[in-house]
């Protein structure tokens, strides 16, 4: 007999997480990990860096990523990068298994979905800030003219229309960190994966780049940042633990207006 809550429908559980998703009161996960175990070999000795990695990121998350030095961040982050494989377990990228991808399909689901930012900012020496924001544009075949005005308006998003033309070694750390914002966000990734962004910076400039990476978030990218600072980790929803190799704490942040997840019930 149908239910009168469903006003005589039959209950249809497709439309109604149809109408959670897209509320965005419910979200889908953007990234899920399952088991994700991996070591190094020196030799004949073994040193195991992730333990079984379960983990999953809800699509528009903003999660940070803490633990000591050594403890697994870079090699975890560089796994979600498709920068590293891994030995075992399961990692599925908007739905998708990323394992034994051929270089030349990783390479793909990088510039398609992933948006990187580093401590060293990896701008590359010899070309203009706006010449190395091009670069994944370039990489795509978008046409020369399109690619640079496309640069340009991604330039001028963090403030550095007339830097254009500088080389890296022109800019300050703060600005070379902008520059590699820029890049990592004109191809409009997915995911922005960031390996300790703030870490090569003072605490004013740090405070202007988590602007930036707050800002990329809320147009709802993905985002994860790998950090030592409180005040970096303060400023996301969720922060990780990580201790050699393994999850050790994992909690949304409480200073954060977090979107709710609903259970139906
Ligand atoms: P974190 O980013 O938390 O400082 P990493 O993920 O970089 O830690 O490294 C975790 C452990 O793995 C460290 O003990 C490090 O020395 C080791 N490690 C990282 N990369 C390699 C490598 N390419 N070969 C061997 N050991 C490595
Ligand atoms: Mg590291």
């Amino acid at each position: 007999m149908p239910s009168p809550a469903t006003n005589g429908q039959p209950f249809r559980c497709d439309v109604l997480l149809h109408h959670l998703y897209g509320r965005g009161i419910l979200r889908a996960d953007m990234i899920r990990l399952a088991g994700i175990t991996k070591s190094y070999r020196a030799g004949a000795r073994v040193l195991p860096v992730l333990r079984h990695i379960d983990l999953h990121i809800a699509t528009g998350e903003l999660v940070a990523i803490m633990g000591s030095s050594g403890s697994g961040k870079s090699t975890l982050l560089n796994i979600l990068g498709i920068l590293d494989d891994y030995d075992d377990g399961l990692y599925e990228l908007d739905g998708t298994p990323m394992r034994n991808l051929s270089e030349r399909q990783a390479a793909i689901y990088r510039n398609q979905f992933l948006g990187f930012v580093f401590q060293s900012f990896n701008l590359l020496s010899l070309k203009s800030a706006v010449e190395n924001i091009e670069l994944p544009l370039q990489y795509r075949g978008v046409p020369r003219k399109l690619r640079r005005e496309m640069a340009m308006d991604a330039l001028s998003r963090v403030g550095l229309t007339a830097r254009a033309e500088h080389l890296p070694s022109e800019m300050s750390g703060g600005e070379k960190q902008r520059v590699a914002i820029a890049r990592a966000v004109v191809t409009k990734p997915r995911v922005v994966l960031a390996d300790e962004p703030t870490g090569a910076l003072d605490t004013k400039t740090s405070d202007q780049i988590m602007d930036l990476l707050q800002e990329t978030n809320a147009s709802g990218v993905t985002m994860v940042i790998v950090t030592h600072e409180p005040d970096v980790a303060a400023r996301c929803q969720r922060v990780i633990r990580i201790r050699d190799g393994q999850i050790q704490d994992d909690s949304l942040s409480p200073l954060v207006d977090a979107p709710q997840v609903v259970v139906p019930t």
